[in-house]
């Protein structure tokens, strides 16, 4: 049931936090594609966006140039609009050449809700992390019923009210609803996986914290890095804490893979999922980095006397939120309390209604 809770994963802080924009170089303004006409970004990669019917409006994608055919990350959503754009853009944009390979960096349905569309028209290859195809086969294919006792449970010991645990509740199966079928048979990508891709070599750079083991790509020798939902410019990629696993630390894993950035070229060219390409990554990986580092502070100043989960929420998310909003948060809320948790800054009982309290130690 990953997708009541990740499906919009990319709905990202933007839409119920601060948007945190870091002061980098986008290297084309204020310029971007129109959704059916590619830009050419660099030589031999092509800058693709599709709107999206959602709050976070627009996903970049790349096509990289392989020679007698293309090698394309990520898809876009499952839904008509993104079908039609491809329509025109694989009938009159990619020069008679074929997709032949395609690498999801992760298994949100924005990157890959078209996987299997496009795989039916083209006969491309999926390439994936294992943990990623998994999520996202798991995700089409779950039978969870909404009112999920342990879902519910999760939500309540974070502080959610009745109205907020109700509209949970009447969530269906949102991540099938924004794929199309995902492929049955994939490729996996891994810690040997260099991809060669015409000419270029891209080596994987694995991440966990948003989802369980997204792939960046990085071409050391033009000093271009494709950061999928890891780097974006502008708003933070989600870092959240999920019912199914209550006690994660997925703030750990983020921080950690912004720690292993050290190798990448200062003025490497950006080629993020959302927003514009930048230059000027160190900037941003300590704007991401400081910006946790605040969130850990606002989360230990609320739990000075005992505080719910909502409490904190309330704290790092000022504005009003909706339902939909409001899973996204309690989510980033609990990935703070809890690496605070595991870090033993802070304590946590039940209150005499089932609530967790956190204490600061
Ligand atoms: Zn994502």
């Amino acid at each position: 049931m990953w997708h009541r809770t990740t499906a919009l994963c990319n709905a990202e802080s933007a839409h119920y936090g601060p948007a945190m924009e870091s002061n980098v170089d986008y290297v084309m303004g204020e310029r971007v594609p129109e959704p059916a006409t590619p830009i050419e970004i660099a030589p031999g990669i092509l800058w693709i966006r599709l709107p999206m019917p959602i709050a976070l409006d627009h996903i970049n994608l790349y096509l990289l140039d392989d020679g007698d055919a293309w090698v394309l990350i990520d898809t876009g959503l499952g839904d008509p609009v993104s079908i039609g754009t491809w329509e025109t853009l694989l009938e009159t944009k990619l020069q008679g050449r074929p997709i032949r390979r395609i690498i999801g960096t992760h298994f949100h349905p924005d990157h890959v809700g078209l996987a299997g569309w496009l795989q039916n028209k083209t006969g491309a290859e999926l390439w994936m992390t294992q943990l990623e195809w998994l999520s996202a086969r798991q995700a089409y294919l779950d039978v969870e019923d909404a009112s999920s006792a342990q879902m519910q449970r999760f939500y309540h010991r974070a502080g959610l009210n009745e109205t907020e645990l109700r509209a949970y509740r009447e969530m269906g199966n949102d991540y099938r609803s924004m794929v199309t079928p995902i492929p049955a048979v994939y490729k996996r990508v891994t810690e040997a996986t260099v991809f060669e891709i015409g000419g270029r070599k891209w080596e994987p750079i694995f991440g966990s914290g948003h989802s369980p083991d997204h792939i960046s790509l990085y071409c050391a020798e033009d000093r271009v890095l494709l950061g999928g939902d890891m780097l974006l410019p502008r708003i933070t990629p989600i870092i959240a804490v999920w019912w199914q696993e209550p006690e994660g630390d997925p703030l750990a894993g983020y921080l950690d893979f912004l720690g292993t950035l050290g190798h990448i070229a200062e003025d490497v060219l950006v080629l993020p999922a959302h927003n514009r390409p930048y230059r000027e990554l160190r900037t941003r990986v300590k704007d991401l980095a400081d910006h946790h580092v605040e969130r850990l502070d606002i989360t230990l100043d609320t739990c000075a006397a005992p505080a719910t989960g909502r409490d904190v929420m309330k704290a790092l998310f000022t504005r009003e939120l909706d339902a939909f909003q409001t899973r996204f948060a309690i989510g980033e809320t609990v990935a703070h309390i809890n690496n605070l948790l595991h870090k033993g800054a802070l304590t946590r009982d039940l209150d005499e209604e089932g609530r967790h309290r956190y204490h600061r130690v």
